[in-house]
C-alpha cells in the first residue's frame, strides 16, 4: 500500500541545519500494524508527519497505492488526506465546543456520500464504547473516553490507513490497554495502522516494530506468534 523511498527531511532554522530523516525506505502493506519506537528526537513524529502528508519530504518519494504524492498540490493532498487517512494524537485533539458525536462526524468531512452519516457516526461510537457519551462535551469525559472518541473520529470515514502518534501517552495503564485493545481489534478487522509509541509492551502488540535512531531505521522485527 505504501512505499517510502529514500525519504529525507531537513530542517533549517537560524542557519542551523537538522536532518530529521536520512534516506528512509519503508514499505507498509495493507493490514499491517506497525509500531515505531526510538528515543526522543530520533524522527518518529517527522516520519509520521510524512506518512500523514502534513509535512513534505525534502527528498525521496512517497507512493500510496502507486499514487506519487509529491505530484499533488496542497488542495489535492488535503482531499487525499481527508478521504484516506485517520489520525489519532497523544492529546486527543477533540474540539471542546462540539459534542462527542459532532466531533466524530468531523471524520466524515471529506466524504461525499451524505446518506448514512448518522448511522456511521453511531456505529463508530458504538465500536469504541462511547455511544453513551454522544451528547456530552469532551471536558465531561475521562481521558480514556476522549481518546476512544478520537479513535471513533479517525475510523468513521473508513480510512485506508490509521496514523496514531503516542495514542496511549496521556493515559493511565488501564485506559492505555483499553485503547490498545481497540486498535488491535480494528487491525484484526483489517485496518492498517502505523503507531508511534514509547511503550515496549504496546509496541509488542503490533505485528511489526521498527526502531529509529538519529533519523534512521536501525532495526525491524516481526512479532513472534
Ligand atoms: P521524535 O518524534 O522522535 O521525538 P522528531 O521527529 O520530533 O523526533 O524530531 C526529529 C529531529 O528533527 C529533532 O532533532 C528535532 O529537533 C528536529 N525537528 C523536528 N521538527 C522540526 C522543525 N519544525 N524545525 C526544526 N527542527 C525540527
Ligand atoms: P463511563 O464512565 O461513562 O461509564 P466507561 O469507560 O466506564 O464509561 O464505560 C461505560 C460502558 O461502556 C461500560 O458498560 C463499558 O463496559 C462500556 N465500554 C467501555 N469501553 C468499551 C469498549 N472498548 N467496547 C465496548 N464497550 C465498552
Amino acid at each position: 500500500m505504501i512505499r517510502l523511498e529514500n525519504i529525507q527531511r531537513r530542517y533549517v532554522s537560524d542557519e542551523v541545519e537538522t536532518t530529521a530523516l536520512h534516506d528512509i525506505d519503508l514499505a507498509v502493506a495493507a493490514g499491517e500494524f506497525l509500531a515505531i519506537m526510538g528515543p526522543s528526537g530520533c524522527g518518529k513524529s517527522t516520519l509520521l508527519n510524512m506518512l500523514g502528508t502534513v509535512d513534505r519530504p525534502t527528498g525521496g518519494r512517497y507512493l500510496f497505492d502507486d499514487l506519487d504524492l509529491a505530484a499533488l498540490e496542497e488542495k489535492a493532498l488535503a482531499k487525499f488526506r481527508g478521504a484516506t487517512l485517520g489520525f489519532v494524537f497523544q492529546s486527543f485533539n477533540l474540539i471542546d465546543e462540539l459534542t462527542i458525536e459532532e466531533n466524530v462526524a468531523l471524520g466524515l468531512a471529506y466524504r461525499k456520500d451524505a446518506g448514512g452519516r448518522r448511522n456511521r457516526v453511531a456505529a463508530a461510537m458504538d465500536k469504541v464504547g462511547i455511544a453513551h457519551r454522544a451528547r456530552h462535551y469532551p471536558h465531561q469525559l475521562s481521558g480514556g473516553q476522549q481518546q476512544r472518541a478520537a479513535i471513533a473520529r479517525a475510523i468513521v470515514g473508513d480510512p485506508k490507513l490509521i496514523l496514531a502518534d503516542e495514542p496511549t501517552g496521556n493515559l493511565d495503564t488501564a485506559n492505555g490497554e483499553q485503547v490498545m485493545s481497540i486498535l488491535t481489534g480494528l487491525n484484526d478487522e483489517g485496518a492498517t495502522i502505523v503507531m508511534v509509541t514509547h511503550s515496549p509492551s504496546h509496541a509488542d502488540m503490533a505485528k511489526r516494530r521498527i526502531d529509529m535512531l538519529d533519523g534512521r531505521i536501525v532495526a525491524s522485527a516481526m512479532r513472534a506468534i
